[in-house]
């Protein structure tokens, strides 16, 4: 145990970090409270620095998809370090990595690693529009693409504004050349690219939204993104960061049947190491330096400890039966929440793809961030401090997914639907 409590470290924190965090989302504003610090991790659970349990929804915010301190992943890292913690100079692992990749998704043939999504991301756009010669992005309201400048833009009310920044810092000039559209709003969507098609790059999605909660795609949604940009000359880029391994072996493109231009991935690649990847066809790919004209380096991409924890958990993900085991676990736990929420009357939606799920405080069905805003984030608050007080640690915000892992049995997941039931009672009582 540590010798200092989560609310003293979070005090001393607060004056040595901006926020007490590394990353915003932590530091419980869209909750309120005091974070809870962690010491270890094992399975689906983790240990406080008080020593105190908790059932893990978090997973690292989607890479822990074996859970906590899987055993092939740990000796993997710990056999690589002995080895050479970084050599800045080629090495098999990133061979070995890469192989696993383009083996299992079709769109993706040749990839560079970096070290994060938002790196992945933010050069797969410098490559689009390299590629093409045009400055305009579209992208959709409420899907995150990480924190780089052209992408820290949503829209503002009604859709097809001109970007404007979400962010101190993010220069108009910038933002403007960012498009924005609601998410599944397919008649806005063709009535920019019919307006701006020429000039657009690319089109990135989340071919399965989490960063709103879990919204997922409608019917045709991505069928008439990948045809409408065709017609105009964008790329699509499908930014599967989370959806990479997370909902299907090989990510959204193959259990939706899509074939984006460039594949953005990272989180369940690096095993909970710091990893990100972009990755397209050999002629898109043939244009990133050193052999072609868009510069993109990295002094830790393609890290070995990072490919070694990337290569041990897609081969464990590689074993048969392992996405079914995932899938009845996750439809368990959604199926539980939602049935829980009926019994007490309480207005739930529980929306689910794979192992990522959101309970939406909302009498309808989420399906863009206008409806994920309308739900009631005062309910989920209470509901996430009863929760955490029964040791079940979800993401401290209405509006993100839950990641179930390999790890989570069925008596975890019960235990988190006897939970579930008392908070239900306290968020009602509190009403
Ligand atoms: C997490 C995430 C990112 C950013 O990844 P980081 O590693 O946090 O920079 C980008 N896109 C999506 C869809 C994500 O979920």
């Amino acid at each position: 145990m540590s010798s200092r409590s989560s609310a003293e470290l979070f005090k001393r924190a607060q004056e040595l970090l901006p926020g007490g965090v590394n990353s915003p989302v932590r530091a419980f504003k869209g909750v309120g409270g005091t974070p809870v610090f962690f010491q270890s991790g094992s399975g689906s659970r983790m240990r406080s620095v008080e020593g105190k349990e908790y059932l893990d929804y978090v997973g690292s915010w989607g890479p822990l998809i074996l859970g906590h301190t899987h055993p092939r992943v740990v000796e993997a890292i710990e056999a690589a370090a002995r080895s050479g913690t970084s050599f800045g100079a080629p090495a098999p692992a990133e061979v070995a990595l890469a192989e696993r990749i383009c083996g299992s998704l079709p769109s993706v043939e040749m990839l560079r690693m970096v070290n994060s999504g938002t790196e992945a991301t933010m050069s797969a756009i410098r490559l689009a529009r390299g590629f093409t010669g045009r400055d305009k992005i579209l992208k959709f309201a409420g899907c995150y693409h990480g924190h780089s400048d052209s992408l820290l833009v949503k829209a503002g009310s009604g859709a097809q504004t001109l970007g404007v920044p979400d962010s101190a810092g993010v220069s108009r000039d910038v933002a403007a050349n960012t498009l924005t559209v609601e998410y599944n709003d397919l008649e806005n969507f063709k009535s920019v690219m019919e307006r701006e098609g020429a000039k657009i790059a690319c089109v990135i999605v989340e071919p399965v939204a989490g960063n709103m909660g879990v919204v997922p795609p409608s019917e045709s949604f991505l069928q008439e993104l990948r045809s409408e940009c065709s017609r105009h000359g964008a790329l699509l880029i499908f930014d599967e960061v989370m959806t990479g391994y997370r909902v299907a072996w090989g990510g959204a493109q193959l259990r939706y049947g899509i074939r984006p231009d460039i594949t953005t991935l990272g989180k369940v690649i690096g095993g909970g190491l710091p990893v990100g990847a972009y990755g397209a066809g050999k002629e898109l790919m043939g244009w990133i330096a050193p052999n072609g004209p868009v510069y993109q380096a990295g002094t830790l991409s393609g890290n070995p400890l990072a490919m070694a924890a990337g290569i041990a958990t897609l081969d464990v993900l590689k074993e048969p039966g392992v996405y079914d085991r995932l899938e009845a676990i996750s439809a368990r736990l959604a199926d539980g929440l939602a049935a829980g929420a009926k019994a007490q009357g309480i207005p739930v939606r529980v929306q689910r793809v794979g192992s990522m799920l959101t309970l939406f405080f909302s009498s309808f069905a989420v399906k863009n961030l206008q409806g994920a805003k309308q739900s009631d984030g005062k309910a989920f608050s209470r509901y996430f401090h009863a929760m955490l007080e029964q040791g079940v640690y979800l993401p401290p915000s209405a509006y993100e997914a839950w990641f179930v892992s390999l790890a989570h049995s069925e008596e975890d997941v019960d235990r988190t639907l006897a939970a579930h039931a008392v908070a239900l009672k306290k968020v009602s009582e509190a009403a």
